[in-house]
């Protein structure tokens, strides 16, 4: 192999790692949407306040997923996995019917 096709080998190789490493920096869970069949069946909304309150009259605002015992992030972070949805992600401030008081 000639140096110069040597040296052209190289960089496509070191490019193809660098597109493989920024791709798998990007994979992840994706946001939950309040419409799919899990998210409905729990009542799941993205803002606590939005609970419908007749079908689950026990909720209060103050129970959100960030301080549910399922929450698997900090509790500053936007949004994160939870117990309940190890492939998506719920908000910090969501809510559904699993709620259990975290600690
Ligand atoms: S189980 Fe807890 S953290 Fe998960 S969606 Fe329901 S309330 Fe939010």
């Amino acid at each position: 192999m000639k140096s110069s096709n040597r040296r052209i080998f190289m960089f496509q190789v070191v490019a193809s790692g660098a597109t493989l490493a920024c791709g798998s920096a990007h994979a992840g869970p994706k946001k939950i949407e309040e419409s799919e069949p899990k998210a409905a069946s729990l009542g799941y909304k993205h803002d606590s306040a939005q609970v419908d309150a007749k079908r689950f009259p026990k909720h209060t605002a103050s129970e959100k997923c960030n301080n549910c015992m399922a929450w698997l992030g900090k509790a500053a972070d936007p949004w994160s996995e939870c117990d309940l949805t190890p492939d998506r992600l719920v908000s910090n401030g969501g809510w559904c019917s699993s709620y259990v008081k975290a600690g």
